[in-house]
């Protein structure tokens, strides 16, 4: 187990977390305040039979269950990459974990540590420990995104996430802005995701090197003649020094993300908007670019007064999530279950 050191200010309420993903289950120990201050962790095991996987969380779980900490914990918050249902405990689909299917995730474990387990969507808790402890706190309505290998969005509204229907609900990653736009791992075209995601800039970017005209770029000497193993990374190291062809190529995705974003702002017109993800910080250096552009992309007249700011969790966002589904007043998930 990886201890942190715990401060004084932790002696109160200690709120518990799962962060299921589909290599690795992480389960830590929140503050009042959103610090995690202990964390345990176990290698997931997500395509055998459902039970493994379930040992695989079990793992985690009892490892942060042998701190005497825990002794003042009362209830369990599970974040899992995939489609939820929140009100049943029910995790529908995720692609990462294809050993469930429709699995009754909440009520398996409140079995084994005998208290409510509430489950969600990462990108949900990450973007409700935003709204309550991070970036967010503060403001009725949050709309988070985080830009990574792909793109989650979230919504949380008064302190509590909206998930739609049966949990499909703000898939916003998926959202198209060109019908004619590259395919999408998700059988659909033109979604942000295959323009602003890390994996879709790199993309980008070796379709680009491969043209002779583009030899003297500096991001083509980054690359050592390696074109095919060009990342985000050297995109970004490139940009910083002014090479015209990775500005070229962030500054179409910044574009891109604008227009996105204009359609989120006149949909849900949110207090503040948060953006997270490794991509997140490199988008947001191109703040003033995408404001501009925001003015063409959205018919609000006061799109100007929506603040853009950086998200307070970085890797650990939706294990803080899913500590905060252990507040009573935000535990949106798990109403009406009985
Ligand atoms: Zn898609």
């Amino acid at each position: 187990m990886k201890g942190k050191s715990i401060s004084r200010a932790t002696s109160g309420k200690l709120l518990l977390g799962v962060d299921i993903g589909g290599t690795k289950v992480v389960a830590g120990l929140a503050d009042a305040r959103g610090k995690i201050v202990l964390t345990a962790r176990a290698p997931m095991a997500a395509r055998g039979t459902p039970e493994k996987g379930l040992d695989s969380v079990f793992a985690a779980l009892d490892a942060v269950f042998r701190d005497p900490l825990t002794r003042r914990v009362r209830r369990i918050g599970v974040s899992v990459p995939g489609w939820v249902d929140s009100a049943r405990g029910v995790l529908t689909r995720a692609a990462n974990i294809p050993c469930w299917r429709s699995f009754p995730l909440a009520r398996r474990i409140e079995r084994r540590y005998r208290m409510p387990v509430f489950i969600g969507n990462d990108a949900n808790l990450a973007a409700l420990a935003e709204a309550v402890w991070g970036a967010g706190r503060g403001y009725r309505s949050v709309f988070y995104v985080t830009l990574g290998t792909g793109v989650g969005t979230g919504i949380v509204l008064d302190g509590r996430v909206y998930s739609g229907r049966t949990g499909a609900a703000s898939e916003g990653g998926h959202v198209s802005i060109d019908f004619r736009g590259p395919l999408c791992g998700c059988g659909k075209r033109g979604c942000i995701e295959t323009y602003i995601s890390g994996t879709a800039i790199a993309r980008c970017a070796r379709t680009r090197l491969r043209s002779p005209a583009v030899r003297s770029s500096l991001l083509f000497r980054l690359s050592q003649g390696k074109i095919s193993s060009v990342t985000t990374e050297i995109v970004a190291r490139a940009a910083a020094r002014r090479d015209s062809l990775a500005l070229e190529i962030l500054h179409e995705s910044a574009d891109r993300f604008a227009i996105w974003l204009g359609n989120m702002v006149d949909l849900l017109e949110p207090d503040v908007i948060v953006v997270g993800g490794g991509m997140g910080k490199l988008m947001l250096s191109f703040s003033p670019r995408i404001r501009r552009a925001l003015g063409s992309w959205s018919v609000s007249p006061r799109y100007r007064e929506i603040p853009i700011v950086a998200a307070r969790y970085g890797a650990e966002s939706a294990l803080a999530g899913a500590a905060s589904l252990g507040l009573e007043e935000f535990r949106s998930a798990g109403e009406g279950r009985p």
